[in-house]
């Protein structure tokens, strides 16, 4: 039977050679509808009248990316000011495209580590073509970007690039070396000696001055580390891939010395490693979710001298957990100069849940005590301070008083860190006991949860907007 009922989405009417196509509702499904002929190669079927339909697939996904250039991502590090929004679900690209589509500022769509796919079940397929479909239905031609997060082997790499990511973020932890110090730390090769230790480093007016210490313990932590990043970038380099490059410090104990980030920015650079930012370790806490916790004055104090570093040896800062550190964002756009890329995660996924709390306070109730019984699990993954003994019992609460549990830090990290586990989650019978039931509320509330990215991610902008100031 023919179904003529199709509402268009007006933003995604585009034609490929004699045919339209454009992007439509059938009830609760978004499709793909070609008019004309299928000459671009959709795999759709023929319902009459001229028209194809087609599904939301893999396949098709590859199809837009090719026909229509502005569905596939791009590089995009170099612009002044670059946003990473990763979207664990495949549902905020929406809400994204409404804030960003007015800003002047690079948007990464697609971010996700290998450790969010493997919780999530998806693949970097799907988190493409989620963005892809999100970009072609509102007529977003600005350019986005997809990056392959917090990536820390050579497979991984290749993975990514082999799946059109645009921005590799080379996660050096693993070989950077811990609990050095200067008694521990072996004689210092001469090369380092002559190179560091011969002059005094004058970035911008602040004087850099190693001592042997120092420089011993800078070669003995990172020198692996640098390693790693050469051989990374000879490998993209020869691939027949594109992407920007990115060197994460960030997941270690101890924070990154200004020292210690120009030595590694040196070293790379001096190996001829082209590179579009470097995450340092900053110090203080990055809690997922969280304010920023730690001396504010010390952090603009240190990161006035990685910003110069950056700055003067040409390449942006990226700040890492950086969802909710509502408390720093002015003074990362004052010091950075509005030059920086900035990475948000968890928090479109805890917007998502602060809908369904709001929506269907019973299933949230659910939820929340399945998130309270996984949680010690949960924590072994995620390193959060939470204290799940000063959450408020839920079951006094009112209906309308759940959702505003998301103004507790303690819960925002419950639910931060569980995100497996809650989407995971099946019974006997092996059905999924909540994924199922939230998309299909984030499906019928996809308009307030478009508005509340907006609003949540727009307060980002805001504060970070150097510009204001
Ligand atoms: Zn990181």
């Amino acid at each position: 039977m023919i179904n003529f009922g199709f509402a268009i989405f007006d933003k995604s009417v585009n034609s490929v050679g004699e045919a339209a196509v454009y992007m439509a509702k059938d009830g609760d499904k978004t499709i793909i509808i070609i008019i004309g002929k299928n000459s671009a190669g959709f795999k759709a079927v023929d319902i009459g009248d001229g028209k194809f339909r087609a599904e939301l697939t893999h396949e098709n996904a590859v199809v837009l990316r090719k026909h229509f250039p502005w569905t596939a991502p791009v590089r995009g590090l170099h612009k002044f000011m670059s946003f990473g929004l990763g979207d664990r679900l495949g549902i905020a690209a929406l809400g994204h495209i409404d804030l960003f589509k007015n800003k002047d500022v690079f948007p990464v769509f697609a971010q996700q580590s290998v450790r969010e796919l493997k919780f999530t079940g998806r693949t970097y397929d799907d988190v493409l073509d989620a963005v892809t479909f999100a970009v072609f239905r509102e007529g977003y031609k600005k350019g986005y970007g997809a990056d392959g997060d917090h990536l820390k082997t050579k497979e991984d790499v290749e993975l990514a690039l082999s799946y059109g990511f645009t921005m590799i973020t080379l996660d050096c932890s693993n070989h950077i070396k811990k609990n050095v110090t200067a008694q521990n730390a072996p004689a210092l090769p001469q090369k380092y000696i002559d190179k560091y230790l011969s002059e005094e480093f004058d970035i911008e007016g602040i004087p850099l001055v190693f001592s042997k210490e120092e420089l011993a313990i800078c070669v003995e932590i990172f020198e692996g580390a640098i390693s790693f990043a050469e051989e990374i970038y000879n490998f993209i380099n020869d691939s027949k891939h594109e992407a920007d490059l990115e060197i994460s410090l960030d997941e270690t104990e101890l924070s990154t010395t200004p020292l210690q980030h120009y030595f590694v920015a040196r070293e790379l650079l001096d190996a001829g490693i082209i590179f579009s930012t470097i995450a340092p370790r900053f110090c203080g806490e990055f809690q997922r979710g969280l304010d920023y916790s730690g001396d504010k004055a010390q952090f603009e104090k240190e990161l006035n001298v990685h910003a110069a570093i950056a700055r003067s040896l040409g390449y942006k800062l990226s700040f890492h957990s950086g969802s909710d550190k509502f408390s720093i964002f002015p003074i990362i756009g004052k010091v950075t100069r509005g030059n920086f890329h900035i990475k948000t995660s968890g928090t479109n996924w805890l917007e998502a849940m602060r809908l369904a709390a709001l929506k269907e306070p019973a299933l949230y109730r659910e939820i929340h005590s399945y998130a309270l019984s996984v949680f010690n699990e949960a924590k072994k993954i995620y390193q959060v301070k939470a204290d799940t003994a000063k959450i408020p019992d839920i079951s006094a609460l009112k209906d309308e008083e759940v959702s505003k549990l998301f103004n507790n830090n303690d819960v925002r990290q419950l639910i931060h860190v569980t995100y497996g586990h809650i989407l995971n989650y099946k019974n006997s019978s092996g059905s999924f006991v909540f994924k199922d039931r939230l998309f299909n509320l984030w499906l019928k509330y996809e308009n307030d949860y478009r508005s509340a990215l907006v609003k949540h991610i727009g307060k980002h902008l805001e504060l970070l907007d150097s510009s204001k100031k």
